[in-house]
């Protein structure tokens, strides 16, 4: 069973049953799902908790839908790694980078997929489908296959290879639309209108995002019941940081850790940085952008949680950086070269806000940092190729010597 009583919207706070619906009908604001923490206070607990499965269903108390039916491909228990090298040359004590790259479809998406498809399925749709930036297609394919339903995911067409294959190979229907992400989305949700699908980022969209929650639960736990003081996140729509704090702060409601005090970092890629720029100016209201960025996996030009995603570094009292386009790149081959784990650009964005940070004093050297690396370097070959140099030699002892004195 789940321990939700409902939906409520976010701006007029008008109550909604727990159905697959998203948007309130009065003020059109973004619903979001209540709990009975009451009782869910009684019954969860650090045992709990650890004694539970290895992947996100061990919170099945704070997520929405129902673990003994879940969909698992076993997304979630990601390793959260001490860094040793990368936190000597920024000279930081305490920096850990969660590798979320390593999930089943290598990215966190199948967090919030693996709650979105099993909500899909309690609420009898024989469909999933989604508008993708890339990562999200192939996670909606992977568990549509585990499932045994239909999938429709919908990219925009000049994604990178990777991903349109990462996607491909689960046998869903792939429809490539000749637009931007935006794009992509506002056709999406015409059709989450006309057809009754599961969209997990549209219809679903409430419970799809409960599933970010766990990126918050996890590092808690792995740092030994503890909150980070910093915690740096990659920005698309948003709803990954917002409900990173969230999910901390629901452990500290319910007595699993102390009272949080985490700051919350947003990192952008400057060709797609509609939140950061809204910080830098000092307001809540997200100007849309038309993305050209080499981080194609945050390239939300009208981000839906952009206004809560501000909201939360306000509260957390945070920052928030845009990397230059040519830094994102090496931030790839920094992480992979000092500390063995090959990301993605949303990973480069991320390392690059990392260094901004600490340089300009906003990250206190003796505190716990963590660095969120969100999707995996194997899907986007191309930004790295350059890195690809192999000594070629024949098969002699004569050769093999030559080669290494070059
Ligand atoms: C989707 C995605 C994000 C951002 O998620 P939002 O919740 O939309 O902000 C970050 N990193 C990667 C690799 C992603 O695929
Ligand atoms: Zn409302």
């Amino acid at each position: 069973m789940s321990y939700v009583k409902g939906l409520f919207c976010r701006e007029c706070g008008r109550k909604y049953p727990a159905e697959p619906i998203n948007v309130c009908d009065f003020c059109f604001g973004p619903l979001e799902v209540i709990y009975d923490y009451d009782s869910i206070s009684k019954v969860i607990s650090r045992e709990t908790i650890s004694s539970g499965p290895m992947s996100i269903w061990r919170y099945h108390h704070l997520l929405p839908a129902d673990h003994e039916n879940a969909v698992d491909i076993n997304a979630g228990m990601t390793p959260l790694i001490k860094s040793h090298n990368f936190a000597k040359s920024l000279g930081l004590e305490n920096l850990y980078f969660k590798n979320d790259s390593v999930n089943p479809s290598f990215s966190f998406k199948d967090r919030v997929v693996a709650v979105a498809c099993t909500k899909a399925l309690e609420f009898g749709f024989d469909t999933l489908a989604c508008a993708s930036t890339g990562n999200l297609a192939g996670s909606v394919a992977a568990h549509a296959a585990r499932a045994g339903m239909k999938s429709y995911v919908f990219i925009p067409a000049d994604l990178e290879p990777g991903k349109v294959l990462g996607a491909a190979v689960y046998g869903p229907n792939i429809m490539a639309v000749d637009g931007s992400y935006d794009d992509v989305n506002r056709l999406c949700s015409e059709i989450a209108d006309n057809y009754n699908w599961a969209f997990v980022n549209i219809n679903m969209r409430p419970y799809y995002a409960e599933g970010s929650k766990t990126l918050g639960f996890e590092v808690a736990e792995q740092l030994g019941w503890k909150a980070p003081d910093n915690c740096i996140v990659p920005v698309a729509s948003g709803a990954l940081l917002t409900k990173i704090w969230k999910g901390l702060n629901e452990m500290a409601s319910m007595g699993l850790i102390d009272p949080v005090k985490t700051k919350m970092f947003a990192a952008q890629a400057q060709g797609c940085a509609p939140v950061v720029t809204a910080f830098d100016a000092n307001t809540f209201n997200v100007r849309p952008v038309k993305p050209a960025t080499i981080a194609k996996s945050l390239a939300i030009g009208n981000p839906a949680d952009g206004y809560y995603a501000l909201r939360t570094i306000a509260e957390s009292m945070g920052g928030a950086w845009a990397v230059a386009e040519d830094e994102v790149a090496d931030g790839i081959k920094e992480l992979a070269e000092k500390e063995g784990i090959f990301t993605e650009p949303a990973g480069g964005v991320v390392i690059g806000a990392l260094k901004h940070l600490v340089e300009t004093g906003q990250i206190d050297p003796s505190e716990t940092t963590v660095a969120y690396i969100t999707g995996n370097g194997y899907k986007t070959q191309e930004v790295v190729q350059d890195v690809v140099r192999p000594h070629l030699i024949k098969p002699t002892m004569a050769s093999f010597e030559a080669a290494i004195k070059l």
